[in-house]
């Protein structure tokens, strides 16, 4: 069940509040267009108050034993696995991905709170007896303070959990601005963070868009930024952030490259390609993007294409549908605008997803499009296009596709299909990139391991979730003793 238009409100200091005054946007659905609701955008008057409020929170939340925070987060697990589904119909009907492709998102959501429930074994430090005659050494990771999360749209419900979950079972307290675009499914996530018991004032959720992430930014209070989105945007937090002192880890875009050996299995590497080229529409920071063929394309190209024309378009909430429409219409402009671009540059287009423009209601839907004979230097070939366009570039042996993978301004994924050991060690070994996956398609680290790209695709040091998580939320503190 959705909430009414009118209903979008900030949750700040453990009450939902209306914002009356504030600009109101609205949210369709990507599958008709149909406005499901309307939301306000945070002044930095909103940001002030609910940072004010956090900072206050943390005072008591940071003195509540580790062990305890975390009770909060073993009934919050339970409440999401209870109301998984409802959570991913809320997500497809915001987003556009299909529920089945939003059940997955939840689950590696849920796998973050999972870990964070460990935070007693996480946060401990370590400590060596007699380091001189008579004294010891430990050290201590204590919580910072207030910090702040600001997502994308792709991933409503799993990339926040990237960032809360850990920082707050750390003892810091939380602010969420997610996109503006999917408010529906973090309003619902934290309804039941609500329910699972935290305090007040530990997470607060503002909606809004470039007012609110400069106050966040700039605010004496907050001592951490977590950013995922694009990478202009991702350099622009870094640095802004930096500039006041902050703490930032800062995830961008991506360019991502799956190469394929000519000693592959086509079948499989096929099914691999296709779900992470065209799974979620392309909206991947994991999507492969360019299909680097080494040697013979031929019998890959067949058997690809043959799949991609037999894709299920339509609505995400209907059953049997593969692939759901873009997630707004601004977003499939643009898109498009590549495909004219890659058209003009000279690329061969083999299959030409705009056929799938039209006929399905009002929705921004675009099917899936391949390109083939693209050069490196084509604009398709090096930006992000973040939508469902792969690109075929040949190359003539290993080398040569290390070389390509390598001249991107982005390392945030990339993939190698082959049935040879040395050439996936060799490959893994030496791309210049943070995700590697060897007959994987979409290699997403578990929540358990760390999560970032290189280059572009990165700013910051401390990678998002796994260990990197514990140690980017908390300080750390030496204590030497000695007792007469
Ligand atoms: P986006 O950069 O437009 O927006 C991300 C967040 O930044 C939103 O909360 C938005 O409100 C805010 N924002 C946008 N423009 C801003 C500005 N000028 N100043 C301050 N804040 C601003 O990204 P998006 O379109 O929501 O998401 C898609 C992008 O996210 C893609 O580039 C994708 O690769 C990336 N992404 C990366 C990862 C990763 O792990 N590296 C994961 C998911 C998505």
């Amino acid at each position: 069940m959705f909430r009414m238009a009118s209903s979008i409100k900030f949750y700040t200091n453990g009450t939902w509040e209306d914002a009356p005054g504030r600009t109101l946007h609205p949210i369709t659905n990507p599958a008709t267009g149909d406005v499901i609701a309307v939301v306000p955008y945070a002044t930095a008057e909103d940001v002030d108050r609910t940072a004010r409020a956090a900072h206050a929170a943390f005072l008591k939340w940071r003195e509540v034993p580790v062990v305890d925070r975390v009770q909060v987060f073993y009934r919050y697990k339970d409440l999401l696995e209870k109301h998984a589904a409802e959570i991913s119909r809320i997500l497809s009907s915001e987003n556009g991905k299909t529920v089945d492709d939003a059940a997955g998102s939840v689950r590696r959501a849920i796998q973050m709170v999972e870990v964070a429930c460990g935070m007693p074994s996480l946060m401990m430090g370590q400590s060596l007896e007699n380091v001189s005659k008579g004294i010891d050494c430990q050290s201590i990771r204590q919580p910072l303070g207030v910090c702040a999360g600001i997502t994308p749209f792709n991933f409503p419900a799993m990339v926040p959990m990237w960032m809360f979950p850990f920082a707050i079972a750390c003892g810091n307290t939380f602010i969420l601005k997610p996109s503006e675009k999917v408010p529906l499914t973090p309003t619902r996530t934290a309804e039941l963070l609500h329910d699972a018991g935290l305090p007040a004032g530990v997470y607060n959720l503002l909606h809004g868009a470039r007012e609110a992430v400069d106050a966040l930014l700039a605010h004496p209070l907050v001592r951490a930024i977590s950013f995922v989105g694009s990478s202009p945007v991702a350099k622009y937090v870094y640095q802004t952030a930096a500039a006041h002192g902050k703490r930032v880890q800062a995830l961008g875009g991506a360019k991502n490259h799956l190469v394929v050996m000519p000693d592959a299995n086509i079948g499989k590497s096929v099914e691999a390609i296709l779900g992470s080229a065209f799974g979620a529409a392309g909206e991947r920071c994991l999507a492969g993007s360019v299909l680097v063929a080494v040697g013979d394309v031929q019998p890959l190209l067949d058997a690809l294409l043959a799949k991609v024309r037999a894709l299920r378009i339509g609505d995400g909430a209907a059953p049997g549908t593969e692939m759901g429409p873009l997630v707004t219409a601004e977003h499939r402009a643009r898109v498009l605008g590549y495909i004219e671009k890659g058209i003009a540059e000279g690329a061969q287009m083999l299959v030409d997803g705009r056929e799938h423009m039209n006929g399905h209601h009002g929705g921004y839907f675009l099917g899936p499009t391949v390109f083939g004979g693209v050069e490196p230097g084509m604009t398709i070939a090096r930006e992000e296009i973040f939508g469902p366009v792969l690109s075929v570039i040949r190359v003539k042996d290993l080398d040569a596709a290390i070389a390509l993978v390598n001249g991107s301004a982005f390392g945030n994924t990339t993939s190698i299909f082959t049935s040879d050991g040395h050439s996936a060690r060799e490959y893994a070994s030496r791309v210049e990139v943070g995700m590697v996956g060897v007959n994987v398609g979409v290699a997403a680290p578990m929540a358990f391991f760390p999560f970032s790209g290189w280059k572009n695709s990165f700013y910051g040091d401390l990678h998002a979730h796994g260990r990197d998580a514990v140690a980017f939320y908390t300080e750390q503190k030496v204590i030497m003793s000695r007792w007469f």
